[in-house]
């Protein structure tokens, strides 16, 4: 990457009096060991922040101050943004901030950061440089705290999701153990953590290839029963066939198609799970759909599933689908019930996607002009031949339901 060769370069000129050192670390090293695309680029310097602004303002290169307080400043070069954080230590945690302080001292940098996965670095030549053993877990595709791993989670009790989270991605086998004894230990004080950062992490984990063996552990361990108390009776024995039928059917990793999975349709339950875990308007009215999108029988033909559409909407049902699919995919191998009814459900749930609602081609200005004073009268008429256009498949067309409203009013 050539403008992050250029960065680099710049953070690592010899400048005299304040000549640092960066590299890049995180995620973006940890993704290019593992052979996985890497998303941002996170670079870690000894400069200060204020240093880094001075050097790209002098190369010509936009930096800005997007958290001076943690030490952050964002370099953007092609539009392309790269974040570079002075080394820190912590001074002082409470379990949910942290008082850091810039320093020097990249073994210190490394120890503050959780997993050592995510503690590698990567100076400008390219040459790895690992200061927690995460190499070594990289290789064995092993999840493990950096130190005392009650101690890392006492400091910040994200850490148990994240333990989660990026075992989902990345882990193989079993997570640490020491790691799963600890979470299993802190659990109660997820309550202590914001909704935001609670979610922005389960949403995450949820999004993974496959969450479900993160969600066993998670479960056997106590810990999705803290954040997700819905998930307790429901449990989480759909995943397996739904992410089994996600892959084979091509579709996208969908973290509330996953979250659907394991908790109760109802959406006297889920209404408060949306408040409480602060989903955005978007997510909660995506899980309120399903809840209320009414049954769907999969011997319906489909003229009256096409009604059903109409009355209900596309995304409730859809989700349904795709869950009941999940579910008779799972059982369908050797039964031949349930791979009828597999093939039945993926019928409709074609016809769904490719689904657009129809115009109803009246509105209240017709039925004014054919001589209806303005008022509710209005509506009931309208609503009337609405329905019945849609009992009969949509096929009246507006010339002929005007004709019908003549006869209604006459
Ligand atoms: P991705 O961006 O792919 O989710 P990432 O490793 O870049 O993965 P970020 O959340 O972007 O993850 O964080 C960047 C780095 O900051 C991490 O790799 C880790 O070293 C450190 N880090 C982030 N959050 C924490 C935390 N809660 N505790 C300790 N270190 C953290
Ligand atoms: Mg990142």
């Amino acid at each position: 990457d050539p403008a992050l060769g250029r960065i680099l370069s710049l953070l690592n000129a010899d400048g005299g009096a304040d000549g640092g050192e960066a590299r890049v670390v995180g995620g973006a090293v940890r993704n290019s060991l593992m052979g996985l695309p890497v998303s941002d680029i996170d670079i870690a310097t000894t400069l200060t922040p204020e240093i880094v602004m001075d050097r790209a303002a002098a190369a010509g290169i936009k930096a800005v101050p997007t958290g001076l307080q943690h030490g952050t400043v964002t370099l953007v070069i092609d539009g392309k943004p790269f974040e570079v954080t002075t080394l820190r230590t912590d001074v002082e945690t409470d379990g949910r901030h942290a008082k850091v302080a810039f320093s020097t001292d990249w073994k210190a940098d490394a120890e503050r950061r959780d997993l050592t996965i995510n503690a590698l670095y990567a100076d400008a030549e390219g040459e790895v440089v690992d200061l927690v053993g995460g190499l070594a877990d990289i290789e064995a595709r092993n999840i493990r705290f950096i130190g005392d791993a009650a101690r890392r989670i006492a400091e910040d009790h994200l850490r148990i999701l994240r333990f989660f989270r990026f075992f989902a991605y990345y882990g193989s086998g079993r997570p640490d153990a020491e790691g799963l004894k600890a979470c299993a230990a802190a659990r109660s004080k997820l309550k202590t953590l914001s909704a935001e950062r609670v979610w922005s992490e389960l949403r995450k984990l949820l999004g993974a290839a496959d969450p479900g063996r993160a969600l066993l552990w998670m479960r056997q361990m106590g810990v999705l029963t803290e954040i997700l108390p819905e998930s307790e009776k429901w449990g989480i024995d759909a995943i397996p066939s739904l992410i089994a039928t996600e892959k084979a059917l091509g579709w996208t990793p969908d973290p509330l198609l996953r979250l659907a999975a394991i908790v109760p349709p109802d959406a006297a339950r889920l209404e408060p799970l949306a408040v409480r875990l602060k989903l955005s308007n978007a997510e909660a009215a995506t899980l309120k759909a399903w809840a209320t999108a009414a049954p769907v029988n999969d011997e319906m033909s489909s003229a009256s599933f096409e009604r059903l559409l109409y009355r209900n909407g596309a995304d409730g049902i859809m989700t349904r689908l795709k869950l009941a699919l999940g579910v008779a995919r799972g059982k369908a191998e050797g039964d031949f019930g349930e791979m009828a009814r597999s093939a039945r459900l993926t019928k409709l749930l074609d016809q769904a996607t490719n689904w657009t609602k129809p115009q109803f081609p009246l509105n209240g200005g017709d039925v004014i002009s054919a001589g209806i004073a303005s008022g509710p009268r209005v509506g009931e008429l309208l609503a009337g031949l609405e329905n019945e256009w849609v009992e009969e498949n949509f096929v009246s067309d507006r010339a002929a339901l005007l004709a019908r409203l003549q006869e209604r009013v006459q």
